[in-house]
């Protein structure tokens, strides 16, 4: 009798122990797999926090960053590479091709395939304004030496050519400048030595062009000092507050002979005035543009400096001709280093084609900004801004 007891309570012992195993197991079976979900998410996480941390890295660079797969579609970009190429659209996935059209570059990305190194190429964008960039290439190549994508980095070097063209530009305009007065006087020089001198009415015109052109060279030496220092920032400005109505009149008394040469009427219709500024340089933006406008403003014209403060702080000023004024397309240009709309007459004025770009700069070393206005045939005037004294 004893034994069909022990054999059904060992039974339901089996069968208590089983069920209590059962859930223990299932319970740590559920606790691992719950550990398990939760590395996978902080894995996740991770990996999602760290393509975050990589996309804000490459956005913060200045050079533009292009990411390619093996099969060269765009894999990653960041922000400056959109920038450059002024690109809105998701990138992801297309070929160079189809978003930039650019052969050259397609051409660079086939070869950088075969060739295991770092190739530095210089690409000309074939846009309305110019523009250049240097493009470092490399592919990409895994431990068991797979080819894994290409990366692609772009440097804008518009700017750098910019300067270069401006610097060249401007060294060979000097150059013509100077070669000018110099081959005149070289030629008139040589003419009286082999026997003009001993003609007194020759040898005396002969001297007055050689003194002319001498005079030229002095002027032209002077304003080119004057803008290298002004351009590379060595003038300190004595700042101090100038009434302009003197200063105006001053202006007025130094050039009264070549307006009188005119029978030109020089009229100052400033109000009472005061600018913050340095009076030497104020100085040479006043005589500069009244210069200008007797030079170029017609016989027996009127030659009109006036002015007023504006709400902002500033003071306005306007040096007003009457002659035949500036062509609308020559407005912009007319601040450039030797821009002149006619050369040859400039040059007979005794132009260095230096005095506006002067006067610019004078004007924007003060916070002030220079423009000019005018309606051919009659007269052009030239404003500028500058801060007003207290
Ligand atoms: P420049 O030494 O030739 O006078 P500027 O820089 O002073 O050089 O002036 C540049 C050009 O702007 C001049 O050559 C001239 O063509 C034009 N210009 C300047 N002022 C006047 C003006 N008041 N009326 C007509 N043209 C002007």
């Amino acid at each position: 009798m004893i034994w069909p007891i022990l054999a059904i309570v060992a039974l339901v012992g089996a069968i208590v122990i089983h069920f209590v195993w059962r859930g223990k197991f299932q319970r740590q079976h559920r606790q691992l797999q719950s550990d398990i979900e939760d590395f996978q998410r902080r894995q996740q996480q991770t990996s999602v926090d760290a393509k975050a941390q990589q996309q804000v890295l490459f956005n913060s660079m200045l050079e533009g960053l292009l990411l390619l797969d093996r099969n060269r579609k765009i894999y990653l970009v960041n922000r400056a590479f959109k920038n450059l190429f002024d690109l809105k659209i998701e990138l992801r996935g297309k070929t160079v091709m189809e978003v930039l059209r650019l052969h050259e570059l397609q051409e660079l990305i086939e070869r950088v395939e075969t060739e295991k190194q770092v190739l530095d190429y210089e690409l000309k964008l074939p846009e309305l304004n110019e523009r250049w960039l240097q493009v470092n290439a490399a592919a990409i190549f895994n431990s068991v030496g797979e080819r894994e994508g290409t990366i692609l980095v772009f440097h804008d070097l518009t700017r750098l050519r910019q300067l270069e063209r401006t610097r060249e530009e401007f060294v060979a305009n000097v150059s013509h400048e100077l070669r000018t007065p110099l081959s005149l006087i070289k030629g008139y020089v040589e003419t009286l030595l082999d026997g003009a001198r001993h003609q007194p009415e020759i040898s005396e015109r002969f001297l007055k062009i050689i003194e002319r052109n001498t005079q030229r060279l002095d002027l032209l030496i002077q304003d080119l000092l004057t803008i290298s220092a002004l351009e590379s920032g060595q003038v300190k400005l004595n700042i101090q507050a100038v009434e302009l109505r003197p200063l105006t009149d001053k202006i007025f008394s130094d050039l009264k002979p070549p307006a009188d040469n005119k029978n030109i009427t020089l009229l100052n219709q400033l109000p009472d005035l005061k600018a913050s500024g340095d009076i030497h340089r104020l100085e040479q933006v006043f005589a500069n543009l009244v210069d200008n406008a007797i030079k170029y403003g017609r016989v027996q014209g009127h030659v009109t400096v006036g002015g007023r403060s504006l709400d902002n702080g500033k003071v306005e000023i306007f040096v007003q001709d009457d002659g035949p004024g500036i062509p609308a397309e020559a407005l912009d240009r007319i601040f450039e280093r030797f821009y002149r709309v006619d050369k040859a007459r400039s040059r007979d004025q005794g132009g260095t084609g230096l005095g506006l770009s002067i006067v610019k700069h004078i004007v924007q070393s003060h916070n002030g900004e220079a423009w000019a206005k005018s309606e051919p045939g009659k007269g052009a005037t030239f404003f500028f801004t500058l801060p007003q004294a207290k």
